[in-house]
């Protein structure tokens, strides 16, 4: 079964392939990304929650591929900021800003805070395109075609809970792993690295709740 990855990001294909390719029963997944449709439209993520994002990006990409297409989004919600920066993680910090931009921004909005609790948040949809033609013959020579899609849209959410760190510490990972510990350890995700990561992070309870719906 052939089945969509709706980002362009390859960091977050290979995140996700190694995730799925941990999955004994999806083995047969035939995975693709927005890299083998290079004319893909750009989905605009302007939900207001990590959910809307992930449906609206993942019923786009079917319906433009044909394909069933899987597509995530997720954010960093701090306790402290009331929930900020949250479905706004990515651009909190201004459009162009880095990961270290995004980070130092953080860690001034939560200097001398003590309550550093936070959670990773990450929704993942899985959509599916069924496009059926039936031909009514109007007369001898005209074949009117009645073309119909239905969509069928599931999503869910992952969790992974954790605190904000004072300092950024690991080279690993992207965004916010070097301020990020999750619970049970003591090491940011961006110390932890990808194995562990990706058995933890909110993604991929996400995807191994996905993985139920195909
Ligand atoms: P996206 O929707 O997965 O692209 O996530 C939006 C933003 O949230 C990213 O640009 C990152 O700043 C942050 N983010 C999401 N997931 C992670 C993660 O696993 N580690 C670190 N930062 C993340």
């Amino acid at each position: 079964m052939k089945l969509v990855l709706a980002t362009r990001n390859l960091g977050k294909v290979n995140e996700l392939t190694a995730m799925l390719s941990n999955e004994q029963k999806h083995k047969d997944l035939q995975l693709l990304s927005l890299q083998d449709f290079p004319d893909a439209p750009e989905v605009v993520e302007d939900g207001e929650t990590y959910q809307e994002n992930a449906i609206k990006k993942a019923t786009i990409i079917a319906d433009y591929t044909g394909f069933r297409t899987l597509a995530d989004d997720a954010g960093l919600e701090i306790d402290a900021l009331d929930g900020a920066p949250g479905v706004h993680s990515k651009r909190w910090a201004g459009e162009d800003a880095t990961d270290a931009i995004r980070i130092e921004k953080l860690l001034a909005a939560l200097e001398d805070e003590t309550n550093r609790n936070a959670r990773f948040v990450a929704a993942i949809a899985i959509a599916e395109a069924t496009v059926s033609i039936s031909n009514n013959v109007v007369d001898d020579t005209t074949i009117h075609k009645e073309v119909s899609v239905t969509k069928n849209v599931q999503v869910v959410v992952g969790i992974c809970d954790g605190y904000i760190t004072n300092t950024p510490v690991g080279d690993s990972g992207f965004g916010y792993d070097p301020i990020f510990v999750p619970d049970g350890y003591d090491k940011t995700f961006a110390e932890l690295g990808d194995v562990i990561k990706n058995q933890i992070s909110h993604r991929s309870h996400a995807l191994r709740s996905a993985l139920k719906l195909l």
